[in-house]
């Protein structure tokens, strides 16, 4: 993860989150509503209800959870008629300007388009790689488009788990293209391929696999590689990197779908390219509807997901018990001093479960 973000030190990043978004953040209520006015506003796909439908699912009080549990159960049978598109690459790359272009392209051909982000950095440092920038002006201003930041604090699983749900609710409001974007630097990107169709990396010609962060498996994960920023004196470098990668990819084992993955090329900032792009997304779900891997995989997702909300709540449930808080930090002590070892220090612990 540093590595990646070392290397990218020195672009740009503009300072502050989109302005609707926080907008929306804002209506969070005081207290929250009863579970059919959410649904209600959801089928009717009023975006400030499902706003605040997610502000639910993110809560940590147990109240709220509750509610946000029987709210998913109920959009769930209303979800699942969409194309779930997972995108990512290194800081710098284009992404924002990327989903602009592209999801300005998707709506004007008569979708409704969410964009939601898992952000890797928000367990750790609390603060965000995605989301503190402007970002996606021109879709924040879309009417067919939903822009939603990445929940944050946290564990992934948790963060991943809650954005998951989100998918839900956005596709029981009528949205029925979802970009899940991620930062290409590591372990998110697990979590956004297990939630997503299609699987979508960005990458820059010109710097090799090393210094653009990118680790084997998340190309080997991609069913899409998009060379974006092919303009001006770029476009040779980007043809050519193209040839590259699409030669590097026929290396890998093919995937289980069936799909033999593309690399292409893209101009985010003059949306070149989106074109093609969207018709090899189509190509792709036509394909794997076909051969039933579309059902199949959602399927695993969903066994998946049941699992990691199993763990989420396990782990929850152990650190939030007062007992355990009270007592980590001393054992964590004895550890670190030798005094214990970790063995009966976790068993000490687990005594409490
Ligand atoms: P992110 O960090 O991956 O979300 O990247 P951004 O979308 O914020 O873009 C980083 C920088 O690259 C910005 O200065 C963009 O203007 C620039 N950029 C993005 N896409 C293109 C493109 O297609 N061509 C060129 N020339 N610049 C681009």
């Amino acid at each position: 993860m540093d590595s990646a973000l070392k290397v990218n030190q020195g672009v740009p990043q503009p300072p502050e989150i989109n302005p609707r978004a926080r907008e929306i953040i804002k209506k969070k209520p005081g207290k929250s509503l009863a579970v059919p006015v959410y649904l209600e506003g959801i089928r009717k796909g009023d975006v400030s209800l499902l706003a605040q439908s997610i502000t639910l699912i993110e809560s940590t009080l147990e109240e709220d959870r509750k509610k946000a549990r029987e709210l998913v159960s109920a959009c769930l049978p209303l979800s699942g008629n969409s194309v779930r598109i997972g995108i990512t690459g290194v800081p710098g790359v284009g992404k924002s300007t990327f989903i602009e272009a592209f999801g300005t392209h998707i709506t004007s051909t008569g979708h409704k388009l969410a964009v939601l982000a898992i952000d890797p950095s928000s367990e750790r440092t609390k603060g965000s790689i995605l989301g503190d920038k402007t970002r996606m002006e021109t879709l924040a201003n879309n009417p067919r488009a939903f822009i939603r930041p990445s929940p944050s604090g946290g564990t992934l699983g948790g963060v991943a788990r809650k954005t998951r749900e989100t998918i839900f609710l956005c596709e029981a409001a009528g949205f029925d293209t979802i970009f899940i974007e991620t930062v290409g630097v590591g372990q998110s990107e697990t979590a956004v391929h297990s939630m997503t169709d299609f699987f979508l990396l960005l990458m820059l010609a010109g710097a090799g696999d090393g210094l653009q962060g990118i680790k084997r498996g998340i190309m080997e994960m991609s069913d899409l590689l998009v060379i974006n920023k092919a303009d001006g004196d770029n476009i040779e470098k980007a043809l050519q990197a193209r040839a590259l990668y699409q030669g590097a990819l026929q290396l890998f084992p093919p995937p289980l779908s069936g799909w033999k993955p593309l690399a292409l090329t893209a101009s985010s900032i003059e949306g070149k390219g989106m074109k093609t792009i969207l018709e090899a997304v189509e190509q792709y779900m036509r394909l794997v509807k076909e051969n039933g891997y579309f059902k199949s995989r959602r399927a695993e997702q969903a066994v998946y997901w049941m699992r990691e909300s199993i763990d989420d709540h396990l782990l929850s449930r152990f650190y939030d018990n007062p007992e355990i808080k009270g007592k980590l930090s001393e054992l964590e002590r004895k550890v670190r001093e030798g005094k214990t070892d970790s063995f009966s220090a976790a068993s000490e612990l687990l005594k409490h479960l």
